[in-house]
C-alpha cells in the first residue's frame, strides 16, 4: 500500500495540502500559448520552472513542448528580472522569429513585482519587437488560484490583442477552455457541421496532436493565428466553455470590443452537449444536420444498452471544476451517483453548482473546491465507491483501494489516446462511457463467482 499512511479519520486542516488536486499556473498559461499558430511560449522566472512545466505538459501530451525563459539567477531575483525579459525578447526574435510571444511569470517574478505590460512596451520603444510581432503577457503567481487560473489569465490575454472595426465580420469566437487537442478538433467539426463561420481559440490541434513526420518544425500548422485573434473583435458573439477557464476572456471581449458572449458548460455528456449544439444552432440561424442528430441518438442508444451497468453505481472524482461540472452531470443523466467530488482549483460556485446538479441523488454528495486528494482518499475509505475518475495521481488511490479507475482529465503521464480521441460531443460521450463501462465490466469479469460469470454482457 503506497498511500498506507493516510488514515480514515478526518482531521480538520487548513493551512497542509496533501497530495494537491492541481498544478502550477504557469503550465496551464503554457498550453493555451501553444494555441496561437507561431507562438514561442516564455517563463519569465527561473530556468527550474520552466522546465518543470514544460516536463509535465510533455509527459501528459507525448509531444516536445518549447519555451523560452528569463533564465533568473541571483541578480534577477534582487534587482528585478526587466533586463533578461528584454534580452530574451530580442534573442527569440532574432534566433527564432515566431510571430508571437507569450510571457507569463512564475511565483518569483510576481513576488518581486515585475510588470510584464511596463517591460512588453519599453521593448517595443527600443525596437526589440519587430513590425508585425507580438509580446503578450498573463500573470500567472502559482501560490492563488491553479493550473486553470493561468491558462484562463492566458486566455484573456489573447483576447487582449482583438480589435474592432466597428463592422462585424458574422464569425463566432467559441472558447473552449482546457481541452485537448482531440477535443478542439471535435469542436470545430460540429461547427463546421452545423454551419458556423467561427475562430477558435486557444486551438492546440495540429500543434499538439501531430503524426511523425521525419522532420521536426519548431512552430507546428496549427494553432489560431494572430491575425484571426485581433478579428475576434469584430465577432457577432462569442460562446466561452466553462466559467473557469474561458469566461473572463469572453467577458473581456465583451466590455472592450462590444462582442455578447455566451458562458455554456464544457460540452461532455448529452444535456451539456445539447446545449452547445442548440447555442451553434441559435447563433448560425439553422437547424441541426441529421449527422448530429444521428451521433446524439447513438449515445442515446448506448445509454439506453448498458443502463443496469450504470445504475446507481457510486463514484469518486478529482479534476478540474469546468470538466468535472458537466462530467457530474453526465453521471447522474444516467443513474450513476458521483459521491465524492474534490478540485484543487478553488471557488465556492464549484460546490454549490455540484450540490444543485447531485441533488435528486438517492446519496448524498460530498464535495471540495480547493481540496486535495488525500481528503478524496480518506472520504473513499469511509464510504467506498464503485469507480474513481480523474488524472494518473489517482492510480495510487486505485491501487490501494482496489478500485476501478478511468483516467480523464489533466496530467495523465501513464496512458495514450486522450491527445486523439475526443471526449467532447455526442461522439465524446460514446468515448467516455466506453471507458467507464470497461472499467466496471473487466471489475465484474474479475469479481463475479463462476455461477454468474455472464460471456455476453
Ligand atoms: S510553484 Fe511557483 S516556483 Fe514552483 S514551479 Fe510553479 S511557478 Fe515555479
Amino acid at each position: 500500500m503506497l498511500l498506507r499512511h493516510t488514515p480514515k479519520e478526518i482531521t480538520e486542516r487548513s493551512a497542509l495540502v496533501i497530495n494537491p488536486a492541481k498544478t502550477c499556473q504557469p503550465i496551464g498559461a503554457m498550453y493555451a500559448s501553444l494555441g496561437i499558430n507561431g507562438c514561442l511560449p516564455h517563463s519569465h522566472g527561473s530556468q527550474g520552472c520552466c522546465a518543470y512545466h514544460r516536463s509535465t505538459l510533455t509527459r501528459h501530451y507525448k509531444e516536445p513542448i518549447v519555451a523560452a525563459t528569463s533564465s533568473f539567477t541571483e541578480g534577477a531575483s534582487v534587482f528585478g528580472g526587466q533586463a533578461n525579459l528584454l534580452q530574451a525578447i530580442e534573442n527569440i526574435f532574432t534566433v527564432y522569429e515566431p510571430e508571437i510571444i507569450a510571457v507569463h511569470t512564475t511565483c518569483l517574478s510576481e513576488t518581486i513585482g515585475d510588470d510584464l505590460k511596463q517591460i512588453a512596451i519599453k521593448a517595443d520603444k527600443e525596437g526589440k519587437i519587430p513590425a508585425g510581432k507580438y509580446v503578450i503577457g498573463a500573470p500567472t503567481p502559482s501560490y492563488v488560484g491553479s493550473h486553470v487560473t493561468g491558462f484562463s489569465n492566458m486566455v484573456k490575454a489573447m483576447a487582449g490583442l482583438a480589435e474592432s472595426s466597428g463592422k462585424k465580420n458574422g464569425k463566432v469566437n467559441i472558447i473552449p477552455g482546457w481541452v485537448e487537442p482531440s477535443d478542439m478538433r471535435e469542436l470545430k467539426r460540429l461547427a463546421e457541421l452545423i454551419g458556423v463561420d467561427y475562430t477558435l481559440f486557444p486551438d492546440t490541434s495540429g500543434v499538439l496532436d501531430g503524426p511523425l513526420s521525419g522532420e521536426y518544425t519548431m512552430f507546428p500548422k496549427g494553432g489560431t493565428t494572430v491575425q484571426a485573434l485581433k478579428e475576434s473583435g469584430d465577432s457577432i458573439g462569442t460562446l466561452a466553455l466553462g466559467e473557469w477557464c474561458s469566461a473572463d476572456a469572453a467577458r473581456q471581449l465583451d466590455a472592450k470590443c462590444k462582442v455578447p458572449c455566451s458562458v455554456l458548460d464544457m460540452p461532455f455528456g448529452l444535456k451539456a452537449t445539447d446545449r452547445f449544439i442548440d447555442a451553434l444552432r441559435i447563433v448560425a440561424g439553422t437547424t441541426v444536420p441529421d449527422e448530429v442528430t444521428y451521433e446524439r441518438g447513438q449515445l442515446v442508444d448506448l445509454i439506453s444498452d448498458m443502463h443496469q451497468y450504470f445504475y446507481h453505481k457510486r463514484v469518486a472524482l478529482v479534476g478540474d471544476p469546468d470538466q468535472l461540472i458537466s462530467m457530474v452531470e453526465f453521471l447522474v443523466s444516467i443513474d450513476m451517483c458521483p459521491v465524492h467530488v474534490v478540485t484543487g482549483t478553488p471557488g465556492k460556485k464549484f460546490e454549490k453548482r455540484i450540490k444543485a446538479l447531485t441533488k435528486d441523488m438517492p446519496f448524498e454528495v460530498k464535495v471540495k473546491a480547493k481540496g486535495d486528494m488525500f481528503l478524496l482518499h480518506q472520504w473513499i475509505k469511509n464510504e467506498p465507491v464503485d469507480l474513481l475518475i480523474g488524472n494518473t495521481y489517482c492510480k495510487y488511490i486505485a491501487r490501494d483501494e482496489d478500485l476501478p479507475l478511468v483516467r480523464w482529465g489533466f496530467p495523465i503521464l501513464d496512458r495514450q489516446g486522450h491527445q486523439y480521441f475526443p471526449t467532447v460531443g455526442y461522439k465524446g460521450g460514446l468515448r467516455l462511457l466506453e471507458k467507464i463501462l470497461s472499467a466496471l465490466l473487466d471489475r465484474k469479469d474479475r469479481d463475479d463467482p463462476e455461477r454468474s460469470f455472464e460471456l455476453v454482457m
